[in-house]
C-alpha cells in the first residue's frame, strides 16, 4: 500500500501537469539490486534475477490497474541495455572529477536501509526503522566525497531561484538539519564478496556499486543519458524536474543525488515531493501484526474500480504527512462522500431533467460566473502548490454546498413553473460539469462518467493524454454546443 500511495500521488501530479497544458514525461520503475534482494532470493531458492523477474510484472500490472499513466519505458535497474551504461558512465565522471576515493572502512551496515549508519542514527544500538542491530563490516570501499559539498548543498536547498525545493516545508527542515549535523562521505561500493547483486564498478571488477548510486541514476538512465540514445532534453530543458519519493529515502535524493549530478556536470532537479508512511488502523503494517492490506483487495472491494482508493488516499492524507488506511473509513468515504453527496446529486439532477424532456438552459448569471472563477482560482493554487488534499477538500466542500443549495432551490416543488425548474436543473448540471473537470486528476474514470452522463461535448476526449482543461472550459456557461444531458446511471453502486 505504501507503493500505491506514492504512485497515486505521482500520477495525480503528472495528470495535473498534462491537464494544465504542460508536456510531461512521467517515469517510474523498480530498484532491483542490493543485499536485501540477494538474501531474499537465497531464502526462496531462486537467483536474484529470477526473483525480480517474477515480482516486477506484478508491480507493473498493479500500476496499470490503478490507472497510473507513466510513460514507457518502465525503468528496471537490472536492465543492462538501458540502465547500466548510464550508471557506469556516471561513475567514470565522478571518478574523473576526483570525487571517488578508495578507503578501508569499518562501519555499521543496516541491510534494511541499505546503508552504513553512524552511532547517531541508532536508537538503543538498533536501526529505528528496522528494529535490528546493524552488522559491523570492515572492508575496502570506494567513497563518494559528499562532505565537501555540504556548503553547496545547503545553498542549493535554500536558494529561492534555481534551487532544489523540498515539499512539504517540514521535510525540508529535516534535511537541512542533516547538513547542520555534518555530512559524511558515502560508501559507494562494496567488495563482491559481500555484495554480488549489483552493477560492477568500471575498472575495478572486485567491487560492486552501492545500490543507491545505481538506483538514483534511474532518473537519467531512463532518458538514455550518456549513451547513443539520449533524450536528455526531458531533463535539461523542462521548467520543472520533480521527484516523488518516500520520507525514508529523502536523504539520498536531497543530498547524494544532486551532488552526483553536479559533479557530472548535469543539471540538478527542481523539486523533491516527499510523502509519508501509511499505517493500517493506526498501526504500522507488518506481517507479524497480520494487518497488511493488499491493494488488490481494495480494488476488488470496489469492483476493480481504482477511483475509490485513489480518491481515499488523496482525500485523507495531506501531501507529506503520514496517513492511515482503514477499511471502515474507506467505506464511509465511499458511501457518504462519493455515493451520497456526489453520485446522488448527479442522479437527481439528471433524472429530473430527463422528466422535463427539455434541453439545457444555462443562465449567464454574474454570481455563478464569479463563484466558478473563484473556485478554479483556488483549485489551481492548491494543485500548483502540491496541496492536492486541499484541492480535493475544495471540490467536496463545494459538492456539499451544492446539495444544500439544490435542496433549498427545491425545483420539484415548483409544479407550475417549468422555466424555473429547468433553469435550476441546468445550473446544477453546469456546476457538476466543473466538478468533473476538477476531479479528473484524482478519479479520472469517475470524472469521465459524470461528463458522459451530462453529455458535455468534450467528454469522450477527457481520458486522452492530450486533453487540456482550457480557459474556456473553466468559464460558466461556456459550452455553447451543449444542449442536452445524457442518460442517468448510478455513479457508485451501494457496497455489499
Ligand atoms: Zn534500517
Amino acid at each position: 500500500m505504501g507503493q500505491v500511495l506514492e504512485k497515486v500521488l505521482a500520477d495525480v501530479v503528472a495528470r495535473w501537469f498534462r491537464l494544465r497544458g504542460d508536456s510531461v514525461r512521467f517515469q517510474i520503475g523498480t530498484d532491483e539490486h542490493g543485499v536485501k534482494i540477494q538474501r531474499k532470493a537465497q531464502q526462496e531458492g531462486l537467483t536474484p534475477q529470477q526473483l525480480v523477474d517474477r515480482n516486477v510484472p506484478n508491480f507493473i500490472a498493479l500500476y496499470d490497474r490503478l490507472g497510473i499513466t507513466y510513460d514507457a519505458p518502465f525503468i528496471r535497474t537490472t536492465d543492462k541495455v538501458r540502465h547500466w551504461p548510464t550508471v557506469q558512465a556516471l561513475w567514470k565522471k565522478l571518478e574523473d572529477a576526483g570525487m571517488l576515493e578508495k578507503r578501508t572502512y569499518t562501519g555499521l551496515y543496516c541491510q534494511g536501509c541499505e546503508r552504513f549508519m553512524t552511532k547517531r542514527d541508532l536508537v538503543d544500538g538498533k536501526c529505528p526503522d528496522h528494529h535490528a542491530a546493524p552488522e559491523e563490516v570492515s572492508e575496502e570501499n570506494w567513497f563518494f566525497l559528499l562532505e565537501k559539498e555540504s556548503g553547496w548543498l545547503k545553498k542549493l536547498l535554500t536558494q529561492e531561484k534555481g534551487g532544489y525545493h523540498i515539499v512539504p516545508q517540514s521535510r525540508a527542515h529535516e534535511t537541512l538539519s542533516l547538513i547542520e549535523q555534518g555530512l559524511e562521505d558515502v560508501s559507494f561500493s562494496r567488495p563482491k564478496s559481500s555484495l554480488q547483486w549489483g552493477i560492477p564498478v568500471p575498472g575495478d571488477e572486485g567491487q560492486t556499486m552501492y545500490v543507491w548510486c545505481d538506483a538514483l541514476t534511474n532518473y537519467i538512465s531512463g532518458l538514455g543519458y550518456f549513451t547513443d540514445h539520449e533524450e536528455k532534453e526531458w531533463w535539461d530543458k523542462p521548467a520543472e524536474v520533480t521527484h516523488v519519493i518516500g520520507k525514508d529515502i529523502a536523504r539520498f535524493h536531497a543530498l547524494i543525488w544532486p551532488a552526483m549530478l553536479k559533479t557530472a556536470g548535469v543539471r540538478t532537479p527542481d523539486r523533491l515531493l516527499i510523502h509519508g508512511f501509511l499505517t493500517c488502523d493506526g498501526q504500522k503494517m507488518s506481517k507479524s501484526i497480520g494487518n497488511i492490506v493488499e491493494p488488490e483487495e481494495v480494488l476488488a472491494k470496489f469492483g476493480g474500480n481504482p477511483d475509490p482508493l485513489r480518491f481515499y488516499l488523496s482525500h485523507e492524507i495531506p501531501v507529506g504527512n503520514d496517513g492511515d488506511f482503514s477499511w471502515k473509513r474507506i467505506e464511509e468515504i465511499y458511501d457518504a462522500v462519493l455515493r451520497n453527496n456526489l453520485g446522488n446529486l448527479l442522479n437527481r439532477v439528471l433524472v429530473m431533467l430527463k422528466k422535463e424532456g427539455s434541453g439545457l438552459r444555462i443562465d449567464a448569471k454574474a454570481s455563478d460566473a464569479e463563484q466558478v472563477m473563484q473556485k478554479w482560482e483556488s483549485y489551481r493554487e492548491h494543485m500548483d502548490g502540491f496541496a492536492l488534499h486541499e484541492a480535493v477538500k475544495l471540490i467536496m466542500e463545494w459538492v456539499r454546498l451544492m446539495n444544500a443549495g439544490f435542496n433549498s432551490a427545491a425545483p420539484w416543488t415548483f409544479k407550475d413553473d417549468a422555466a424555473y425548474r429547468i433553469n435550476v436543473l441546468s445550473g446544477f448540471s453546469e456546476y457538476l460539469r466543473h466538478i468533473a473537470l476538477m476531479l479528473l486528476p484524482f478519479a479520472p474514470d469517475t470524472a469521465y462518467r459524470i461528463s458522459k452522463q451530462l453529455n458535455v461535448p468534450y467528454a469522450e476526449k477527457m481520458l486522452a493524454r492530450e486533453f487540456v482543461i482550457t480557459k474556456e472550459m473553466k468559464q460558466w456557461g461556456s459550452q455553447k454546443d451543449w444542449k442536452k444531458v445524457g442518460e442517468p446511471e448510478i455513479l457508485f453502486k451501494p457496497l455489499d
